[in-house]
């Protein structure tokens, strides 16, 4: 049985996130299902993902848009481009705004602070983040080419994505 939420402590938390026997994360799913539950219900909520710049210092190695995977056009969208594609977003009735891209040092924090600053003030959205760490400084490309398993930056998997902010 797990504690409320508020109770749940950092040492808690890491416990948790350690926690590899399936029958003991059990109830942690429960849990999950009924935060989930209590939250949204059963409906289907979509998100509008904006990929707003495909630069990235990294080099996964599955990856299409590696800091070395070449030659590929790059771009980084801007502030109004973006703000253009949060308004849609919200035009087609999208509850969270995902803005994702790759770990990219021309997206700083002052910028995305103030994307994410528009974007709320003009739609009201939900914002989630997808972009990395900040402040990482470009690798080495590999003499090895990366493989690439898929040409839709959209549904590519990041590990970007498992660190992920979300302002609500
Ligand atoms: S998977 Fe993500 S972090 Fe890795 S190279 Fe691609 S965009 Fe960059």
């Amino acid at each position: 049985m797990l504690p409320a939420l508020e109770a749940l402590d950092h040492a808690a938390i890491t416990a948790w996130l350690k926690e590899t026997d399936e029958h003991v994360l059990e109830a942690l799913w429960a849990r999950a299902d009924e935060v989930r539950r209590v939250h949204v219900g059963d409906e289907v909520h979509l998100r509008g993902l904006v990929e707003i710049t495909n630069y990235c210092v990294r080099q996964c190695a599955y990856c299409g848009i590696a800091a070395c995977a070449g030659p590929l056009p790059r771009y980084r969208m801007t502030h109004d481009e973006i703000l253009a594609c949060a308004r849609q977003g919200r035009d087609l009735g999208f509850g969270t705004i995902v803005l994702q891209g790759g770990e990219d040092p021309g997206t700083t924090g002052a910028f995305v602070d103030g994307v994410v600053r528009a974007i709320k003030d003009e739609t009201g959205a939900a914002i989630t983040l997808s972009l990395g760490e900040p402040g990482q400084t470009a690798t080495s490309c590999d003499s090895r080419p990366p493989i690439r398993i898929s040409t839709a930056a959209s549904i590519r998997a990041c590990p970007a994505r498992c660190r992920t902010a979300s302002a609500s």
